[in-house]
């Protein structure tokens, strides 16, 4: 049985905690919904934040909703080395150790004392789709995408399950962009 799966390219986003967006957006505000993601209930919302770092500044960064326990920022490697921020390639919630940042909304601003990751790249499956492929959470595994002429084998994938999931290949736009990927593309899941 060949294990495909649809591959989603990231784009660089802040998810912020309720204490957070009312520093930056003012009291009491809510984010707005501007699409629905492919995970059930988030979604990428109309506000935009700066982050910034020790060297350079970007403006305009998506914030995912809805809310979350704690404020983080997640960056390609390529943005975090151009604004000058030393971040660690971690899952994401997991934020212990990760790097510092400044995030600039209309209302305020805030200087978190981690946050910044890179997204570790992984898989959402459902609790079906992981019996059918026989994949366990947290397993890791090698992803295939075989797209035009920079086809690559992605290593240390994480496969997380969980009954809210949709299935999909999570990667950052660096990754993305190393596959010369443009729109949908399935991968394959070798081990
Ligand atoms: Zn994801």
């Amino acid at each position: 049985m060949e294990r495909k799966v649809l591959v989603e390219v990231s784009a660089r986003h802040v998810h912020l905690s309720p204490k957070d967006l009312a520093t930056l957006f003012g009291e009491g505000y809510e984010l707005t919904v501007k699409k629905p993601l492919s995970q059930p209930g988030q979604y990428a919302a109309n506000e935009r934040v700066t982050v910034v770092g020790p060297r350079k500044e970007i403006a305009n960064i998506s914030i995912l909703g809805p809310v979350r326990k704690e404020t983080q920022v997640e960056l390609s490697l390529t943005d975090a080395r151009s604004i000058g921020v030393l971040a660690p390639v971690k899952e994401s919630g997991d934020i212990k150790g990760s790097a510092p940042c400044k995030i600039v909304g209309p209302k305020g601003e805030v200087l978190i004392p981690e946050g910044v990751i890179i997204a570790k790249r992984h898989i959402h499956l459902t609790p079906a789709t992981a019996l059918e492929f026989g994949l366990k959470d947290k397993q890791v595994v090698q992803v295939k995408l075989d797209n035009g002429d920079r086809s690559l084998i992605f290593g240390d994938v994480v496969i997380r399950v969980r009954a809210d999931f949709a299935n999909a290949m999570h990667i950052d736009t660096d990754e993305g962009n190393a596959a010369g990927l443009n729109g949908d593309v399935f991968g394959t899941i070798l081990s």
